[in-house]
């Protein structure tokens, strides 16, 4: 099997499983019972809370343990609004491509009274720190816009963006899940108030993940009960997976340089060679771009059954988000850069890991273009392009 969709998931690392194991199968006591079973199992919970504020720049009280990134984008722009709508704030500005994660808790809020300004995206999948300068108001409670975005990879310029809102004391989240492990994060210099991880995006385990909200940042609970995270997330600590999560995000950390050199090396030629396929398109940024990511328009083709005979060959990929595939909806992200309806239905993400190899690209190289070719073949819509009596939308 080739494995091409670590923006879905990631298959957990070896050492994250290892860090697991001793807490499954030895210290398995509650953190918060005062015997000697317990409390071996609450140093632990407060080395992986230390070890994960170290990869970011944060300390150990500014880390909250979630279910992962879609509840830690929940619990971040929920506390903003909460504190928000006390002052009379209730404008919120995000932008059009954040995960649904983020979207569809800003819908939320939309129906309970909020102005929620989503910016569009450029047509290169970037949103500048001008548009939000442009957009905060004195009654702005919160900006979120993502770090990198999980379909197209673009990167946006985060500091510059905190460094405006931290100007005008406006909360500043981002969900930073495709970046955490990837890319080099400082919560510090970055100046972000709140920001959103997810441990299986980075080779750890699934159902965790973690809220950093900076000191003296006020946070709403998701989820009332005992008095763990410091009384801001009721329920028992999930402490194995926090261990795997705390071993996967420094592996990762320790390696982002050699693993992004070789990802550029793999992802370029991916990208080289996929530009070759006529009437195809790259989404997002050349440069701003995660280092594993790759997203192509091919005219005349829909993405599922790209994906179908991809998965015959061996080869696991991704057409829009997994979120959304099953539904005919086409992508959010691609819509929000301008990709008309039929185009948007086309798309392809590769998305790499260090672990693939040279070989497997030759792979996809040889895989997509058979496919592509192969699906316009079969398509009337096709052959009235190609003869002239429908224009092609991408030259
Ligand atoms: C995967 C993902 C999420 C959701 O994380 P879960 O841990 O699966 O809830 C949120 N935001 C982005 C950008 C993601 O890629």
């Amino acid at each position: 099997m080739i494995y091409a969709d670590n923006a879905a998931t990631t298959k957990m690392s070896k050492a994250a499983i290892h860090a697991m194991l001793p807490y499954m199968e030895e210290i398995w006591g509650n953190p918060s019972s005062l015997y000697r079973a317990g409390q071996k199992a609450a140093e632990a919970l407060q080395s992986a809370r230390e070890r994960i504020a170290g990869c970011i720049k944060a300390t150990a009280k500014e880390i909250y343990f979630t279910s992962g990134g879609s509840e830690a984008d929940n619990q971040a722009i929920l506390s903003a609004a909460r504190l928000g709508e006390r002052s009379g704030k209730k404008h919120i500005v995000s932008s059009a491509f954040e995960h649904h994660a983020v979207l569809h808790t800003l819908r939320k809020l939309e129906k309970e009274g909020f102005e929620i300004e989503l910016l569009d995206v450029h047509e290169n999948g970037m949103v500048y720190p001008e548009q939000v300068a442009e957009a905060v108001r004195e009654d702005t409670c919160l900006v979120t816009i993502m770090y990198a975005n999980n379909e197209i990879g673009s990167v946006m310029p985060i500091s510059e963006i905190g460094a405006i809102c931290r100007a005008k004391k406006i909360l500043f989240h981002t969900d930073a899940v495709q970046a955490a492990g990837h890319l080099e994060i400082d919560v510090q210099k970055q100046n972000i108030d709140m920001l959103s991880l997810s441990s299986h995006k980075f080779h750890g385990p699934k159902g965790i993940g973690a809220l950093y909200a900076r000191q003296g940042v006020w946070l709403t609970n998701l989820i009332e009960g005992g008095a763990q995270e410091r009384g801001r997330r009721g329920g028992t600590e999930n402490v194995p997976a926090i261990m795997g999560m705390a071993s996967a995000l420094e592996e990762s950390c320790a390696n982002i340089e050699t693993h992004n050199r070789k990802l550029l090396i793999l992802r370029n030629r991916l990208i080289d060679g996929l530009s070759k396929i006529p009437h195809s398109v790259l989404n997002g940024d050349m440069i701003n771009r995660l280092p594993g990511n790759v997203n192509f328009c091919f005219e005349g083709i829909e993405g599922e059954s790209l994906l179908l005979l991809l998965d015959d060959r061996g080869i696991c990929a991704s057409s829009g988000s997994a979120c959304t595939s099953g539904s005919l909806d086409p992508s959010h992200v691609l819509l929000a850069v301008g990709r008309p309806h039929e185009i948007a239905h086309g798309s392809l993400r590769l998305s790499l890991s260090a672990d693939n190899t040279e070989e497997e690209i030759d792979e996809i190289l040889r895989a997509v273009p058979e496919i592509v070719d192969y699906l316009r073949n079969i398509s009337p819509l096709w052959k009235d392009k190609i003869h002239g009596r429908r224009e092609f939308l991408i030259p």
